[in-house]
């Protein structure tokens, strides 16, 4: 078992400094930091065998497949999916979502369908089904929160229908860190044969996810938010649904034959992956994974749930701030603000101070809106925090309020 100073040193970022402060990185909602074992992949992919996959008879890029391939299976392996077949590498989050969207609106969405998702939704899940529902007229169903930003089931069981043709839900809030009830949601709409998607692209990072236990039909996540490269993402979908669904890009390596009369589609997942795909940042992706296993979940998540407490213990200790999100059911992240400062004086100082954290609305508008703010200041911390940093950002907190009274 590795001690903390040990995990920090195997991310060098951390040892670096800003505006001459040792750097506190608290922004690992929006993207988390990598390890050496990451960044050491990518440098040996181009290093040593950089070359197209599924392409070459050579031996480059006869590697790289071989490498892109058993990245698929540790991420099979990873959330538990079934098949190797039912993982599809994508851009990201976002690019997940806009293809199923695309690919399943075109399948299965007609007028006057309804689509479910919540008001705690990242816009990435939010705009692709609006765009959706603008060129079928179908419509959006927004299940509501409470005041502390926790899902009202009661309310989706009684939007939930003989209309609703997917429920589209996020695992865990980006924006407040408030965690869903995806068991109960799913459990519901399976119950009426509808199929779920659930964004795990805070989830993964924290919470994790087994998609063969919680029986989710299409989960999606990026790369970089657990400890891997950007420009990678994952769709995953049970193949009876992915089988059924049409490509939602044309071009190389997505075909089995071509002609000006007809082409055909090839087999699972390579017809959702048309082009050069970013086989490098799968590769890298693997890596991180291999990363969170060395480290064990386990640890990832009692560190977490300490620094939960503790950050939760610190600031609402402190006069004038307020946090968004009260939960008992939440990951390691912290929304607030301090009373009569705008957020963005509050990010600005803490950044002089060398600590990264997000202010705004955290592309999540409308549960911004619900709370009736403009947006807050966002803590998201990962394992590789300390209560050290956390005392740091109380003093910081302390200095704004100074600063601005
Ligand atoms: N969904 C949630 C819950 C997120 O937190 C984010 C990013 O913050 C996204 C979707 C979009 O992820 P990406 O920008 O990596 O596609």
């Amino acid at each position: 078992m590795k001690t903390i100073s040990e995990i920090r040193a195997d991310f060098p970022i951390l040892a670096t400094k800003v505006y001459g402060k040792p750097l506190i990185y608290f922004d690992n909602g929006a993207t988390s930091q990598k390890p050496e074992a990451v960044i050491n992949k990518l440098n040996e992919v181009y290093r040593n065998y950089n070359g197209n996959i599924h392409r070459g008879v050579h031996a480059l890029s006869d590697k790289s497949s071989e490498e892109y391939e058993i990245a698929r299976e540790k991420v099979r392996s990873f959330i538990n999916a079934e098949k190797k077949e039912e993982i599809v590498f994508t851009s990201g989050t976002t690019g997940s979502i806009n293809a199923l969207a695309f690919s399943f609106g075109e399948r299965f969405i007609n007028k006057d369908d309804e689509i479910i998702v919540s008001t705690l939704e990242h816009h990435a899940n939010i705009v692709p089904w609006q765009m959706l529902c603008e060129r079928k007229g179908s419509k959006l169903k927004v299940i509501p929160v409470n005041d502390n930003g926790e899902i009202i089931l009661e309310e989706y069981y009684k939007l939930i229908n003989q209309k609703t043709r997917i429920v589209a839900v996020t695992q865990v809030s980006n924006a407040l860190g408030v965690i869903v009830p995806v068991k109960e949601i799913t459990e519901a709409a399976h119950s009426m044969n509808i199929p779920v998607l659930i964004d795990g692209a805070q989830g993964i990072q924290h919470a994790g996810t087994d998609v063969r236990e919680s029986d989710f039909d299409f989960y999606v996540f990026s790369g970089h938010k657990i400890y891997g490269p950007a420009g990678i993402g994952v769709l995953y979908g049970k193949e009876k649904w992915l089988s059924e669904l049409p490509p939602y890009q044309g071009g190389g390596d997505m075909v089995d034959k071509v002609t000006f009369e007809k082409t055909t589609y090839g087999a699972l997942p390579l017809k959702f992956e048309a082009g050069t795909m970013n086989y490098p940042s799968a590769i890298g992706l693997a890596a991180a994974f291999d990363y969170v296993l060395s480290i064990g979940r386990e640890y990832i998540s009692s560190q977490e749930k300490d620094l939960l407490t503790y950050a939760t213990e610190i600031l609402s200790g402190i006069r004038r701030v307020k946090i968004f999100g009260k939960s008992d059911k939440k990951i390691s992240t912290i929304s607030f603000l301090i009373d009569g400062i705008h957020m963005y004086d509050t990010g600005m100082v803490l950044d002089k101070l060398g600590i990264a954290v997000r202010t705004g609305t955290h592309c999540a508008q409308p549960v911004m809106d619900r709370m009736g703010i403009d947006g807050t200041v966002r803590v998201s911390m990962c394992f590789y925090n300390t209560r050290e940093e956390i005392d740091a950002l109380g003093t910081g907190i302390e200095k704004v309020i100074q600063m601005f009274s």
